[in-house]
């Protein structure tokens, strides 16, 4: 018998309504609109309760990198749960899965990355690596290096540290967020300047606010700067080619610790196994979630490397922090299963080599739509800027909603991609075949012309 029972669309829609808090949501607004159900998915599709087939540009939330169905990670999970479906790694406890991918991680991260802290997800990955920064200097007989310097507009998850951390400003305002200790500088957003400076010099420019910065704090202050290799959830803020070697300069430089965000730029998506390795930058931490597990089950971590590590181990003592489901085992193996997969099918050379260039190469054809201002993709993951007027650049007025307009015609012409403010961004399954991709093309482009039509009313 199903665990879950058979309800019509409208029974699941006002139960809905009534009784489950989403995230990120204005429950007012959902009352009135009622909310899509989803009921099931395979490969890059999902399809609602209806039966309605959606193409999912987003990989559910940028994290369904292998597709849906995937029966080996179902009986990765099933199998683990029949031999251990759960028990701790506190109290010097371990179990099979969860040593084992720890081996797999250091392997398929760069070489001074030998140990990984789990975590159940990618904001308790920054939480983690809040207080192991701060306990790393304090170690170092530094306690003084408390400040760690993010960005704006970055998103680093929603605990009170995540917000916190993340340059988020609607965020900042609910919550006690933000912290004490968290400085932001500016986003290498070149779309979003006045595109004066050319995107190289701008993006020095903007890398240089990180020096400005630890020095009007005081370099004896700061302990670490981190940032996502692109922004995700800020709208893919892809930086300029000079930005990531000139930011790898200045905490060399200062000797702060070099943090990447790789929760949605880990495990491929940019056609590199991490961001770090796409930019050639070496981090002292990674923070990853998401695609490690193909979002299949919960699972998140620090990757730490030695700098770090060896004085956490030497100097440390009991680290006073973990989960209850940090390393959970049924996780653990889906994660197995899903680098398994990653190297088998040799996704992440496909990204780079092949479904990543074409479906880049059809991305930026969009750019010639009227209403498009920019078009920018790495790896699969991609945005484009909704503009009123292309020659000069014209932005639409934020309360046109022109985003959510877009966005609302995409899913309902059966093709989901999300917007951040005017900007549409994307971010397919690594298993999208060409097919897919032209089919996405396709339909992004008849929904611009739809929406065109739906501004000019
Ligand atoms: C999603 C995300 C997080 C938070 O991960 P959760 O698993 O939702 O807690 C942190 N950092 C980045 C870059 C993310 O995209």
């Amino acid at each position: 018998m199903a665990v879950v029972q058979n309800r019509s669309r409208s029974e699941w829609q006002d139960l809905d309504r009534d009784h489950y808090l989403h995230p990120f949501t204005d429950h007012k607004d959902l009352g009135k609109k009622k909310s899509r159900i989803i009921a099931r998915a395979d490969g890059v599709y999902i399809y609602d309760v209806d039966g309605k087939k959606i193409l999912d540009g987003m990989s559910g939330l940028w994290c369904v990198n292998i597709g849906y169905g995937r029966e080996e990670l179902v009986s990765a999970a099933t199998r683990q749960l029949r031999e251990l479906p759960y028990y701790n790694s506190f109290f010097q406890c371990a179990h099979p899965p969860s040593i084992e991918l720890s081996r797999m991680l250091v392997e398929v991260t760069q070489p001074q990355f030998n140990r990984v802290f789990y975590t159940g997800s990618g904001s308790e990955a920054i939480d983690t690596m809040i207080r192991m920064v701060r306990q790393y200097w304090q170690l170092l007989g530094q306690p003084g290096r408390q400040t760690i310097i993010a960005r704006v507009n970055a998103y680093h998850g929603s605990t009170v540290a995540g917000a916190s951390l993340g340059g988020m400003k609607a965020m900042h305002g609910q919550g006690g967020a933000p912290l004490q200790g968290i400085e932001h500088i500016a986003q290498p957003y070149w779309f979003g300047s006045d595109r004066k400076l050319p995107p190289d010099e701008f993006g020095l420019q903007v890398a240089r606010e990180l020096d400005t910065k630890i020095r009007q704090v005081g370099v004896e202050k700061v302990a670490a700067f981190v940032a996502e290799p692109i922004q995700g959830a800020g709208g893919v803020v892809i930086p300029p080619a000079t930005y990531w070697p000139e930011i790898q300069k200045i905490c060399d430089k200062h000797g702060i610790l070099l943090i990447t965000d790789e929760v949605i730029c880990g495990f491929g998506r940019l056609g590199a196994w991490f961001g770090a390795d796409y930019y050639g930058v070496k981090p002292d931490l990674m923070t990853f979630a998401k695609g490690v597990s193909s979002g299949y089950l919960p699972l998140g971590g620090v990757m730490v490397g030695d700098r770090v590590g060896d004085v956490l181990i030497e100097k440390g003592g009991e680290f006073f922090h973990g989960y209850t489901y940090s390393g959970h085992p049924a996780s653990c193996a889906v994660a197995i299963e899903t680098l398994n997969i990653l190297k088998r099918e040799k996704l992440v050379e496909r990204v780079r080599d092949d479904i990543g260039p074409y479906l880049q190469k059809k991305w930026h054809s969009l750019a010639e739509h009227p209403m498009v201002g920019e078009t920018r993709m790495v790896g699969l993951m991609g945005a484009l800027e909704l503009v009123k007027s292309k020659s000069p650049i014209t932005k639409f007025s934020s309360d046109q909603g022109v985003g959510v307009i877009c966005r609302d015609i995409l899913v309902n012409n059966g093709l989901v991609m999300r917007a951040v403010g005017d900007t549409i961004v994307v971010a397919p399954p690594l298993v999208l075949t060409h097919a897919e991709a032209d089919e996405l093309i396709d339909k992004a482009r008849k929904c611009l012309d739809l929406t065109l039509a739906a501004v000019k009313k």
